[in-house]
Order: C-alpha cells, then sequence, then structure tokens
C-alpha cells in the first residue's frame, strides 16, 4: 500500500561548506551554485524513489546543513 506522506528538503545555506558531498550521493535532488554551495534541483516534495538517497544525504551532510521536512 502507498504512502500518502510528502517529504521536502531544504539546505541551510548559512551551513553549507560546500563539500558536494550530498550532490555526489543524490545528483538528482542536489547540485551547486556558483560558488559551489549545495542547492536543491527538486521544487517541491521529493519523489518517493529519491527519499532514501536524500534521507542518506541528509545523515552524511558534515555540516547537518540538510533538512527534512515530514
Ligand atoms: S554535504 Fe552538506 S555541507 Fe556539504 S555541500 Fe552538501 S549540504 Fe553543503
Amino acid at each position: 500500500m502507498g504512502s500518502l506522506r510528502s517529504v521536502r528538503v531544504t539546505v541551510d545555506s548559512g551551513s553549507c561548506h560546500g563539500h558536494q558531498m550530498c550532490a555526489i550521493a543524490a545528483p538528482e535532488v542536489f547540485g551547486s551554485d556558483d560558488l559551489g554551495y549545495a542547492t536543491v534541483l527538486i521544487d517541491g516534495d521529493v519523489p518517493a524513489d529519491l527519499e532514501k538517497k536524500v534521507r542518506r544525504s541528509e545523515a552524511n551532510c558534515p555540516e547537518r546543513a540538510i533538512r527534512i521536512v515530514d
């Protein structure tokens, strides 16, 4: 049975140090700006098939800059 729960992701630009680990782990979700800081490529809810990657990126961000809003 499918879940109707939606998940959104944001990056705290004040905390991001531009390691790019998130963009390597989930290139469908995270990109980078001109200075190398992370950006979120998805507008709105994260597709269900990418949620696991996003949660892994959140857990592995050294600056705890990724936020997931359930
Ligand atoms: S891993 Fe974290 S600190 Fe590094 S670029 Fe991504 S959001 Fe920024």
